[in-house]
């Protein structure tokens, strides 16, 4: 078995607003292990997004607070880091794509000065020209071509899609361990995702990376993952090996998500989609938060259901004891 690289277990991140407590991730437990790709998938405020910014302590404390739960990575706990220990983690160890490189990339300053700052914001040794020939070199490896034109321009005049490279070529800059990339190609059409996820691909091959992939989209999923875990409400509900969540889903959930995906293979019939919303985060059902939507519901969910033991590497959080 590959060593975890990354461990969380049993996190718990609640909001409290003047609508009461939201428990925006309940108990989230998931290791990753060295040069492998951990995908969680769920709606959108299923929580992941929150779980990741917990890690990276990007929440802003109130109204979040981490009440719960803790974060191994390389013998320290992230959840007990200061504000300036985690800085100097974040980026240098553990690098974060964000949906929208607008918002990340300022766009007064030149693709260079971004690059360079990267680097230069976490090592003060590193000189200007060893900072301005690695941003060279990031770029040439998330295929930006013609590096030396193109790293004295502006955002503005870079595409979506080529956005999106360089945000990837500035979480390279300080060669971290893990990337979290959350819903890196949400904002790309097709063509332009494709390219990007095999440039993720190809980086992790290379150059050994861990990988956590936000997503909600499972074709995604399918051809980048080696494990995956599910999300719902802000609990996990399924994990298992790409293989387990997609040949042997248990949870009814994670089965009402896979009958979601469009096929071409079935185009003339109706296109199945998950009945009701998520339920309100400040007013969850007793027991299977699930149950108002689930076509197996049973008396027995009004309780917490358990965490069923499915193989050393599949678990799934329901009363069923055995899928449909
Ligand atoms: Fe459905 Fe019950 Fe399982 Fe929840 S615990 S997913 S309601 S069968």
């Amino acid at each position: 078995m590959i060593e975890p690289i990354l461990t969380v277990d049993n996190l718990k991140t609640y909001f409290y607003t003047r609508s009461g407590i939201i428990k925006a991730v309940d108990g989230l437990s998931f290791s990753v292990a060295k040069g492998k790709t951990l995908s969680i998938v769920g709606e959108s405020g299923s929580g992941k997004s929150v779980a990741m910014m917990s890690i990276m302590g990007l929440l802003p404390q109130p109204p979040a607070k981490i009440e719960g739960g803790s974060v191994q990575f390389q013998g320290q706990d992230l959840l007990k880091l200061t504000q300036t220990e985690l800085r100097t983690l974040r980026g240098r160890k553990i690098g974060m794509i964000f949906q929208d490189p607008m918002t990340s990339l300022n766009p007064y300053l030149k693709i260079s000065t971004q690059l360079m700052e990267a680097l230069t914001e976490h090592d003060r040794s590193v000189s200007k020209q060893t900072a301005y020939e690695r941003a060279l070199w990031t770029l040439e490896q998330v295929g930006i071509s013609d590096p030396i034109q193109r790293i004295n321009q502006y955002p503005h005049q870079f595409s979506g899609g080529m956005r999106q490279r360089v945000m990837i070529a500035m979480t390279l800059m300080t060669d971290p361990e893990v990337i979290i990339a959350d819903e890196p190609t949400t904002a790309l059409d097709v063509t332009i995702q494709a390219q990007i996820l095999d440039i993720l691909r190809n980086l992790q091959v290379k150059r050994g990376l861990s990988m956590i992939l936000i997503t909600h989209d499972l074709g995604i999923v399918a051809g980048m993952s080696d494990e995956v875990l599910v999300m719902y409400a802000g609990r996990p509900v399924e994990q298992g090996t790409v293989e387990e969540l997609f040949y042997h889903p248990h949870h009814p959930y994670t089965q009402a998500l896979l009958r979601s995906i469009p096929s071409v293979m079935h185009e003339n019939q109706e296109l199945y989609s998950i009945k009701g919303l998520p339920p309100d985060p400040a007013n969850l059902p007793p027991g299977c938060p699930f149950a108002p939507r689930c076509e197996r519901v049973m008396p027995i969910c009004s309780q917490i259901p358990p965490v069923r033991t499915l193989s050393p590497t599949h678990t799934s959080v329901c009363h069923l004891e055995t899928p449909s």
